[in-house]
């Protein structure tokens, strides 16, 4: 058989001509390859299909030993491993799914030192009998691949993924090479942190996805929009998500007596199911798949044209990656959320029923209110979008809802600033409904507890309703004038946003939501 190290001595641009077929590197991945061949580690934040694998898989052949790749998911793996055994890679998986025997012959694979690449997922990885084989073998790198699992403030978190710190201990000199979609600061920090790799490069690409328009509307009859915006879709591949098995099934029924041809995904179905969806999902087929989040990480359909919320994900974070399983073959793609204030509520009320620790709870706090924040944006939702993973847009999108359609909006900047105020005078440390409180003059034991009827700033809100001052924060913490902090999600003042609007040197223009203002915002424009 083939010889493990075969590539060593040969330039990574030559094996990608000769393995993988392709021309040149894209411009990250030329970094990332260096990095590794040097045997330094690095932390590679990619959008989906950006072409992360190609960053350990050259550099895992032109080094001397074999690549270990740690990934969570299965099915993932298996594709991986089927398309490098196709282009002639001694490529194997370890994971749960493997029966005796085929974990034995893997095993074994690992011990004649054969193996180019073995793929593995963390809990198989770091039992005692592998961790004894794999300290045996010479480890080209190691790949923690979804490294945001490792990240508490990650939409994906995954327990497991915390032992990964004691790598360089198991494997001392081992570059490692971390790779995710998710691209917030703190996620990243957070990976470095974990991984103990404080001195990693850290190579970013942007997050920009030209080809897709992004879309978020009130919700209103939720069906009626749902079809108006598959309309232009008839006979192609979409995706639309929801928040719950039962809804997944109701709707895809819907679609299916309206002609379309649709079918529900959810963790509730058996693996059979699964697998036969997915595949009718690849085949190529125009088809709808209406799937609850379970429908994620490992979807490569190229033609998806649109993908739909109708309900609002958690976190900006899935939001993007949900989104961006749509237009993966770079043409235009139709992306809609649906968002209503129930929604919001609803998700508040579940995140503070939830029985996860506080920390966790915290981190999905902000995330959350983050998304909600998006919802409320008036300028391009794209550039929005983008912020929240730290990238800037030198100009509007042009194509999002608020570029193509600017929003009605009304001059906000009294309520601003009278907001901002008692955010300031409560000492920038109390959550959205005390500041509500105090700015309508609303006495509760909070209220009284602070002398905060005393303020000047008391009761200066009372001529509008809760539901105005909830749009009027939410929209502050929108354009970043306000944000969530601590373990009871005070709101904090960001004082080089804030302070231009508390002197009176900048117009705030709110979207206009509730009914009060929207008849305002009208009869002023005719
Ligand atoms: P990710 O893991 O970032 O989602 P993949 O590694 O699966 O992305 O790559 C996405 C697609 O891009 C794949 O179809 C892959 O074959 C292709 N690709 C990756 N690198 C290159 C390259 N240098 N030139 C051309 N195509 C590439
Ligand atoms: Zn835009």
């Amino acid at each position: 058989g083939l010889k493990r190290d075969r590539f060593v001595g040969t330039s990574a641009q030559e094996v990608l001509h000769s393995v993988f077929g392709y021309p040149d590197f894209r411009s990250l991945q030329t970094q990332a390859v260096e990095h590794v061949m040097h045997g330094q580690d690095v932390l590679v934040l990619m959008p989906t299909g950006g072409g992360k694998s190609i960053c350990y898989q050259i550099p895992a052949l032109c080094r001397a030993g074999m690549g270990l790749v740690i990934s969570p998911l299965i099915a993932l793996m298996d594709d991986q491993v089927a398309s490098l055994r196709q282009v002639g890679i001694n490529a194997a998986a370890l994971h749960s799914e493997l029966d005796a025997d085929e974990a034995s012959a893997v095993q074994a694979d690992i011990t004649s030192g054969r193996l180019d690449i073995l793929y593995v997922s963390p809990e198989r990885l770091l039992s005692p009998a592998t961790l004894e084989r794999l300290a045996r073998q010479k480890l080209s790198l190691i790949a923690i691949d979804e490294a945001h699992c490792i990240s508490a403030w990650g939409h994906e978190f995954r327990p497991e993924y915390r032992a990964l710190a004691a790598l360089p201990q198991h494997f001392p000199g081992v570059p490692r090479i971390a790779l995710t979609a998710t691209a917030d600061q703190r996620t990243r920090d957070d990976i470095l942190a974990a991984l103990g790799m404080p001195h990693a490069a850290v190579l970013v690409s942007s997050f920009h996805r030209p080809n897709l328009s992004v879309t978020a509307l009130p919700k209103g009859s939720e069906t009626a929009q749902l079809l108006a915006a598959l309309e232009k879709h008839r006979n192609e591949a979409c995706i639309v998500y929801c928040g719950s098995r039962a809804r997944t099934e109701r709707i895809a029924a819907a679609l299916r007596t309206k002609g379309y041809a649709a079918l529900a995904y959810h963790a509730g179905l058996s693996a059979l199911e699964k697998r036969a969806a997915l595949l009718r999902f690849r085949s190529g087929e125009p088809l709808i798949i209406v799937a609850t989040i379970a429908f994620g990480m490992g979807i490569d359909r190229p033609d998806v044209r649109a993908v739909i919320h109708l309900d609002m994900p958690a976190s900006p974070e899935a939001y993007y990656q949900q989104i961006g399983r749509a237009g993966r073959d770079g043409l235009p793609s139709d992306t809609l959320l649906l968002y209503g204030g129930d929604d919001m509520a609803r998700a508040r009320h579940w995140l503070e029923m939830s029985t996860a620790p506080d920390t966790e709870k915290r981190i999905m706090r902000s995330r959350l209110e983050a998304m909600i924040a998006f919802t409320e944006t008036t300028s391009c939702r794209t550039t929005a979008l983008l912020h929240c993973f730290g990238e800037t847009l030198p100009e509007p999108c042009g194509h999002c809802d608020n570029c193509l359609h600017p929003v009605l909006t009304f001059d906000g900047t009294q309520a601003a600033r009278k907001f901002l105020s008692t955010v300031y005078r409560t000492g920038q440390r109390y959550g959205v409904l005390h500041i509500i409180n105090v700015l309508r003059g609303k006495q509760t034991e909070a209220v009284d507890r602070n002398n905060h009827e005393k303020l000047s700033v008391w009761g200066i809100g009372k001529d509008k309703t809760e539901l105005f001052w909830r749009s009027v924060s939410r929209q502050l913490i929108a354009r970043g004038a306000l944000k969530t902090e601590g373990q009871y999600s005070g709101l904090v003042l960001h004082p080089d946003v804030a302070r231009p609007i508390l002197r009176g040197e900048e117009t705030v223009h709110l979207r206009a939501d509730t009914t009060a203002e929207l008849e305002k915002a009208i009869s002023n424009r005719n």
